[in-house]
């Protein structure tokens, strides 16, 4: 009864909304010989089962930082880290070493593979420190790792050996070897040519169709295009990813005012957000959920002409063209809708910082505006 309780619980963990790395209010102060540097900054971040996420910033930003929270390298100084249902934060040093290697597959920017040892005992020593499987299995199993990054002929030579490119694929086969379900990889492709690169991020690929979890550090803005996923950091905080989808050509600090200046509001299933014919003053994102654009018609019923989910606004054609709102927008019945609300004054203060991303704005909300003109034709 007590093992399939358990079993249970494990498969909730696996199986259910949970994200598989959630951190909470993640707070790290440095002691330095000037005072305490706060390197991350209330940092929320959730993650779920198979995706894969790229972390940008600029060098500095705290991108190490955060991920060393979740590996368990360091230790946040308030906050929660969960990884897959473990509190890595709570962790004591003897269970945290054996924790990690059974549960992440690192990989740094230099490779970091022992000098003195082959390539293929470099890819059993997980297995070996970890015991995670029997004696004879893990030679076979390390081989069988090298054939996935295409190395079997080089099994026995010394890492030094082998090229950059080599060596990193090498160390993927080391995070692979006691077959963690998330990978972590800071720079993995910052220190090999553009081609090399490319071997490395599409081996990250094979992995996520296998269904594993990578979170990927890269400088490289084409690379994080192609995850699923950007969290983008800039001074210790994590930038909001639909206001960078909205604004993306605000730099990392004005997307992080922007991130700062936006209230979160949370509306139920079914509820009027704003109304037709209202005063504007105020531009809306939404992050959860969707919301209904409700046109009104002429001795009609209203009609829905739109859908918005998250990374659509609303409320940015008021502010170029009209006082008055044009439609109404309604939370739709499928859930909770929560939508992020930035004041006009404020909008125009952060669209004041960039003329481009003003213009891009201006450009959308005139394309929303043609878009809505022919709804009204239509219905
Ligand atoms: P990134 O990986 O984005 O380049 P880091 O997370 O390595 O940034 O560092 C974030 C900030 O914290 C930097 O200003 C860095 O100098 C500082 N920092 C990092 N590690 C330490 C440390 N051990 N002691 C003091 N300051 C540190
Ligand atoms: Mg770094």
């Amino acid at each position: 009864m007590a093992i399939s309780f358990f079993k249970q619980k494990i498969e909730d963990n696996q199986t259910g909304d949970r994200p598989i790395i959630d951190l909470r209010e993640v707070n790290k102060y440095y002691r330095t010989a000037v005072g305490d540097y706060h390197a991350l900054e209330g940092v929320d971040l959730q993650i779920k089962a198979g995706e894969f996420v790229s972390i940008i910033g600029k060098s500095g930003s705290g991108k190490t930082t955060l991920l060393n929270m979740i590996t368990g390298i360091d230790r946040p100084t308030t906050g929660e880290v969960w990884v897959n249902g473990t509190a890595v934060h709570d962790l004591n040093e003897n269970t945290m070493a054996r924790w990690r290697g059974k549960s992440l597959g690192i990989v740094f920017q230099f490779f970091q593979l022992l000098p003195m040892i082959s390539v293929i005992e470099n890819i059993m020593l997980p297995m070996d420190f970890c015991r995670t499987y029997p004696i004879h299995e893990r030679r076979d199993r390390a081989m069988e790792l090298l054939e996935l990054v295409e190395l079997a002929d080089h099994a026995y030579k010394l890492p030094t050996a082998l090229s950059g490119g080599q060596q990193q694929r090498v160390a993927i086969a080391r995070a692979l070897a006691n077959d963690p379900p998330v990978i972590i990889a800071d720079e993995p492709t910052g220190n090999l040519d553009s081609k090399t690169a490319e071997a490395v991020f599409s081996l990250f690929n094979n992995l996520i169709a296998q269904g594993k979890t990578i979170i990927i550090v890269t400088h490289d803005s084409g690379l994080a295009k192609r995850t699923h996923r950007t969290a983008l950091i800039a001074d210790g905080e994590i930038v909001n990813e639909y206001v960078a989808k909205v604004m993306p050509s605000l730099t990392a600090s004005q997307l992080l005012q922007a991130t700062k200046t936006a209230k979160l509001q949370t509306y139920k299933a079914g509820t009027m957000i704003l109304s037709e014919g209202t005063n504007a003053d105020t531009f809306y994102i939404v992050s959860k959920g969707t919301v209904e654009v409700i046109l009104p018609r002429k001795n009609q019923s209203d009609v829905i002409a739109l859908q918005l989910g998250p990374g659509k606004c609303f409320g940015e054609m008021e502010f170029f063209h009209e006082k008055k709102h044009q439609a109404s927008i309604r939370a739709s019945e499928g859930g909770p809708v929560e939508v992020l609300a930035i004041g006009y004054g404020q909008l125009s203060e952060l669209l004041g910082q960039s003329e481009v991303a003003r213009e891009t704005l201006h450009q959308l909300a005139d394309k929303h505006e043609g878009e809505n003109l022919s709804l009204r034709r239509a219905f």
